[in-house]
Formats: structure tokens, C-alpha cells, sequence
């Protein structure tokens, strides 16, 4: 054997990035008939036709040990809780994978249906409309374990590669005014503009997928829109399918809860935030990755959240106020202290998944503001860090203290449309930021030593 086919020998005989194997699946999810659209009050019927397809799309990822985790990426607002369980307890049963190895992200668009009960406090839907929202959600059921099986069924060959860029369109909503913080643009305020590309190719270079995310609302149209979409997000995977075929481009949603693309309001708008998105995503794909050694580490955990304690007499005097969403937030803390179940805490799923040896991807419960991101990157330096939000269920925002003890929409009024008491105790950051360390500990990965050398 001559010396360059021992050095070929040697490269393949090395634990590298040869020894993935990946699986794609998709799905369109768009609804059948015409139901409520969910994110926007304003909204006064349902809706009236489709701008482009819904999907709902899967990576089935298998490293050389067997270990597996699939990545399910969807053009919908947010999971409820109770969705995620029935989809969880179905791919565990068909499918043998744990909780901690399947990842279901929503994009956050408001152009989608709305998930039954999420939010139903907005839109108060009559039983027609209940009931095609509840058909839809079943149907979505049935969507979502059908895409993770097909995922797992197309298992080959692949590597994989990490990359970030940037993009510009995110602005921080959070707007101080003498009557308190309002929505608006705050470019002073905190943002997060990384563009993490993780590229999934053939073992011959050809590009088979790419799973890319962004923090910033997916809400560049707003509610005078009738038309099904997935708003920037849709547009900008339709953009990288249309300039390159045969790639599957999956949009995760990370923190990006008090941030707003701008400028926002029309279509247009919609398809150029993509489009810049999109371009984004493949000046990356076309620069020098980082290449992902073949290694899972998955961790799950479901971690309660403490409200602060308010007397019942609150939501008693809300039953006679004017504003119709109070009262139906009302109705609902008030029942459930009748049922002698009162809501004191929500539980936040929280996951972390390791790729190769310095790649997480740390995927939050809840509408999550941005400085959860900021701050946990901040605290790993030596690690690759993806934080996604809209991750598995989303029961309401979920504020970082600054935010809480400002007020405003994220943590006071939002909770409101949530069915939510109302904001969080202010242990909410520190009981979300330390979850978060114990599942990284989990999947390897500790708060480098804070003791000065
Ligand atoms: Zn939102």
C-alpha cells in the first residue's frame, strides 16, 4: 500500500465526522379549513386563505455510539404543554426515544392557528370554531409523531458543521415612557443578532440540510392579516429551498420574546427580513465551518416557575372590570382555586443537547426575553452556546428580573392572554439560569471555575 492511501486509511479510520448518520423529514401542517389565527387580539374572525404552506420539519441525528435526538422545527406559535406530553408519550412508545431526545420548536409566527388552549383567552373562539381548532390539534398530533418516524426511517451517512453569522433586523421592543415600559424600538436595548448555521451534509459534500435560528418575534405582519404564514421565518427557509434544491432548511426560534423585527407591517416587509435572513444563512454555509465530531449528550428537565402570590380578591375585582381579557383571566384563576388546584407555578421544560465537543444547544419553555441568552453565553465563553426559546411547551413569557421589575408587556400584561395569575416572583431568573447550569453539568459542559488564578 503506497503512502497516500494509508494517510486516506488513517483519515477515515479517525473518530470524525463520517460517523453521523442523519435523517430528514417533512410535513405541510397548513390548516384545511379556515380557523383562528393566534398572537393578535386585534384579530375579529378567522382566517381566509393561505400566502404560503405551513410545515412542520425533522432531523433525525444518530451518532457512532447509537446515541439519537431529533429536531422538530414548526411554522406555529407555541406548543401547550399538554401537546407536547401526547406527542412525547406517542414517539416514545413507536419510537423508543426518551423525553430528552426529542426538541419540538414553534417560529413563533402569528399567521399560524391557533394551538388549542394556548391563548384562547385573545380570541374566545364559539364551539364551531373551538371545535375546528381542536380537530386541527389532533390532526397536528398525528403530523408531528408521523414526521419524527419518517425522520428516523431516512437515517444515512452524514456530517455535520457548525457556523454563525448576523443579521440585522431584530430591535428591542421594551420602550421606556413616563406611564411605564410600552412596546415600540428601543435601539439602545439589548438584542441578540446571531445567525447559528448548523449544516447537515452527505458524506460527499452535498448539502442535505440547515438548521438555522434567530431572536427576534415572528411578527413583521401584524393582525390585519387574514392570510396563513410563517411570516420572516417562512419566507426566508422558502428562500435557502428555492436557491438550493434538496436542502431542508429548518428556522429555530430562540430568545427573542422583547424583540421585533423592524421595520415591520406589510408582506414586503415580511419577504425581505427572509430574504436577508436567508442570505445570511448561505454567505455562512459557503465559509469555512466548524466541523461537529459525532457525540450526542441529551438532558431534559421541567423546572416549576413561582408566581407571586396575589389574594383572590385581585382576580375577584377583575370580574367586574371593563377589559373583557381580565375578566376571562379571572375566570380562570378563580376556577382553578374552586377546583382547589390554584395556579401557583408553571413547570418550564428546559433541554440541553451537546453535538461533538463544544456545539449546545440549550432550548427553553416560554416566550424567553433575550437576556437569557446573552447572560448564559456570557457565563460559557469556551462554549458554543444556542439558546432557543418557544422550545416544547410555551405557557407564557418568561421576564429575566430586569425585565420583571421594569413591567410592561412581557412579564405583567402578556400573562393576562396566557390564562396566567400573573407576573413571576422575582426567583425566576436564577431558578431558570440554574437549571440551565444543572443540565449543562448534565451533558458535560460546566460554568468555567470562578475562582481567580
Ligand atoms: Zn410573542
Amino acid at each position: 500500500m503506497n503512502g497516500a492511501i494509508l494517510a486516506l486509511l488513517a483519515l477515515f479510520a479517525d473518530s470524525g465526522p463520517a460517523e453521523w448518520n442523519a435523517g430528514l423529514a417533512r410535513k405541510v401542517i397548513t390548516p384545511t379549513e379556515s380557523v383562528w389565527m393566534s398572537g393578535y387580539a386585534a384579530r375579529t374572525r378567522p382566517s381566509e386563505n393561505t400566502l404560503h404552506d405551513l410545515w412542520a420539519k425533522a432531523v433525525a441525528l444518530r451518532d457512532g455510539q447509537g446515541e439519537c435526538v431529533v429536531f422538530v422545527t414548526t411554522d406555529l406559535i407555541g406548543f401547550p404543554q399538554e401537546l407536547t406530553d401526547e406527542v412525547a408519550a406517542r414517539v416514545r412508545e413507536k419510537h423508543q426515544l426518551e423525553r430528552r431526545q426529542l426538541v419540538l420548536n414553534a417560529s413563533h409566527t402569528h399567521g399560524g392557528p391557533l394551538i388549542w388552549p394556548n391563548l384562547h383567552v385573545m380570541l374566545d373562539p364559539d364551539p364551531d370554531a373551538q371545535r375546528r381548532l381542536i380537530n386541527y390539534r389532533h390532526q397536528l398530533v398525528e403530523d408531528l409523531v408521523d414526521v419524527v418516524g419518517a425522520a428516523l426511517a431516512d437515517l444515512s451517512p452524514a456530517t455535520l458543521s457548525i457556523g454563525h453569522g448576523s443579521a440585522g433586523f431584530a430591535a428591542n421592543r421594551r420602550r421606556p415612557t413616563p406611564q411605564g415600559y410600552r412596546l415600540g424600538v428601543m435601539p439602545q436595548g439589548p438584542v441578540d443578532h446571531d445567525v447559528p448555521v448548523l449544516k447537515i451534509a452527505a458524506p460527499d459534500g452535498k448539502l442535505r440540510a440547515v438548521l438555522f435560528g434567530y431572536a427576534c418575534h415572528n411578527t413583521t405582519l401584524s393582525s390585519d392579516c387574514y392570510q396563513i404564514h410563517g411570516d420572516y421565518a417562512g419566507f426566508a427557509q422558502i428562500e435557502i429551498e428555492k436557491a438550493l434544491p434538496e436542502t431542508t432548511a429548518m428556522f429555530i426560534a430562540l430568545c427573542g420574546a422583547d424583540q421585533n423585527p423592524h421595520p415591520r407591517g406589510t408582506v414586503e416587509l415580511a419577504v425581505q427580513h427572509g430574504a436577508e435572513l436567508a442570505r445570511e444563512v448561505q454567505r455562512v454555509l459557503a465559509d469555512s465551518l466548524v466541523p461537529v465530531r459525532s457525540r450526542i449528550h441529551s438532558a431534559y428537565d421541567e423546572v416549576p416557575l413561582d408566581f407571586a402570590a396575589k389574594d383572590r380578591s385581585v382576580y375577584e375585582e377583575e370580574l367586574n372590570v371593563e377589559n373583557v381579557y381580565r375578566k376571562r383571566r379571572a375566570e380562570i384563576v378563580l376556577a382553578a382555586m374552586d377546583a382547589g388546584r390554584p395556579i401557583r407555578h408553571v413547570p418550564l421544560p428546559i433541554q440541553a443537547v451537546a453535538l461533538g465537543d463544544s456545539l449546545v444547544l440549550v432550548a427553553l419553555g416560554g416566550e424567553v426575553v433575550v437576556d437569557y441568552s446573552l447572560r448564559l453565553k456570557k457565563e460559557y465563553p469556551q462554549t458554543d452556546l444556542i439558546v432557543a426559546g418557544y422550545t416544547n411547551s410555551v405557557p407564557c413569557y418568561i421576564p429575566s428580573l430586569r425585565v420583571l421589575r421594569e413591567g410592561g408587556y412581557e412579564p405583567d400584561d402578556s400573562m393576562i392572554y396566557y390564562g396566567q395569575p400573573g407576573p413571576f416572583a422575582e426567583s425566576v431568573e436564577e431558578t431558570v439560569v440554574n437549571a440551565c447550569h444543572r443540565l449543562l453539568a448534565q451533558v458535560g459542559v460546566n460554568l468555567p471555575s470562578s475562582e481567580t488564578k
